[in-house]
């Protein structure tokens, strides 16, 4: 006898929910994901009325449903933001160029404005250039820094109050684990709030997915035929973020309730009384707030105009060493962009090497 939906209870469940272990129903599946994600919404406070907000959008699964979701969740709960889309191009043949066609249609699709910046554009050089000069090692590390910086960059040009990303509940539960396993007390922190980057000069970054399971979001997309884009970087992975994956995924196979588990725990750690944690300042060249005298986009990018691409990978030390002895600014040949008053009116938070 086919089993019936648990939550109307009238249809025949056509999936169980990977997040709850009930059967569902087509219609109820997809009211208990939105409806779940509105109760994110409003429970974490993470818009207000009237506000512009930029959607972090690749045309991956992830950013394609949050685009989807929120811009129904808007019409139909009144949420009253003005919601744009806004896509990095990391200049990744092969990747990039044909996930942004995605992000394209769907532009037409939702009919949201999309505004897209570059990093060839903002830094002078492209991925597949950085690539040619560092290898597959370190790559990821230079894309995650500076692509955090040019979503900052990309929501002041645009004048927004806030960026959604996609994040998910998989994602979170992972940076929760990498953060456990190197000890950064600083970053744990951080990686478990729903809001982040709500300092006084910074834009803030609200997660709506922060509890919804990637299953979920990958079930949603196919049953509603979204379009997006499902092919992986030419350059990934980045290994480490490939282990705690692995380990998640296994451990979701034994227990489902895992990555929820992990992200609860995550929220309940507190640091100690006396444990030293970085202070934020502005970086002394670009004046985006880091928690070091120069950020680590910076440091990178001087490390690539200099031809010492490692230069930011090495110990802080060495880093304090070449800026001691180096005079003048970073030599960079991307122009002013303009929206940085080089440099005077910016703000982020480039301190992290993985985006959170
Ligand atoms: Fe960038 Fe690495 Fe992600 Fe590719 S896998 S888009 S190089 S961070
Ligand atoms: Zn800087």
């Amino acid at each position: 006898m086919p089993i019936k939906c648990e939550i109307c209870s009238k249809k025949n469940a056509f999936l169980k929910r990977p997040k709850t272990g009930s059967a569902a129903c087509k219609e109820c599946f997809y009211w208990a994901f939105e409806t779940e994600i509105h109760h994110t919404i409003t429970s974490g406070k993470l818009f207000k009325s009237g506000e512009k907000v930029a959607i972090g959008a690749s045309g991956g699964k992830d950013s394609t449903v949050l685009a989807y979701v929120l811009r129904k969740l808007n019409e139909k709960y009144n949420y009253g933001l003005d919601l744009h889309l806004l896509s990095i191009d990391e200049g990744i043949t092969g990747y990039r160029d044909d996930s942004l066609e995605t992000v394209k249609r769907n532009q037409q699709q939702y009919d949201l404005p999309l505004t897209i910046l570059s990093y060839e554009d903002l830094y002078g050089w492209s991925m597949d250039a950085i690539v040619k000069q560092i290898g597959r090692k370190n790559n990821c590390t230079f894309c995650g820094v500076f692509r955090r910086q040019a979503l900052d960059r990309g929501a002041m040009r645009l004048k927004v109050n806030k960026i959604a990303t996609g994040h998910n509940a998989d994602d979170v539960a992972e940076t929760i684990v990498m953060n456990i396993l190197r000890g950064d007390v600083a970053r744990l922190q951080r990686c478990t709030s729903i809001v982040t980057g709500d300092d006084p000069s910074g834009i803030p970054r609200v997660k709506p997915f922060k509890y919804t399971y990637e299953k979920e979001i990958v079930a949603y997309a196919y049953y509603k035929k979204l379009d997006y884009f499902s092919t992986e970087c030419i350059y990934s992975p980045n290994a480490y973020r490939g282990h705690a994956r692995t380990y998640l995924k296994d451990l979701e196979a034994i227990r489902p309730s895992s990555i929820i588990d992990i992200i609860h725990s995550g929220e309940m750690m507190s640091v100690k009384d006396g444990v030293k944690l970085p202070v934020q300042t502005k970086c002394s060249r670009c004046n985006y707030i880091s928690s070091n005298a120069i950020c680590k986009a910076c440091v990178l990018l001087e490390g690539l105009n200099k031809g010492r691409p490692k230069l930011g990978i090495g110990k802080t030390s060495k880093v304090m060493q070449h800026f001691e002895s180096s005079s003048g600014p970073p030599q960079t040949s991307a122009p002013c962009q303009g929206d940085c008053s080089c440099a005077a009116s910016a703000n982020s938070s480039v301190s992290r090497v993985d985006s959170d």
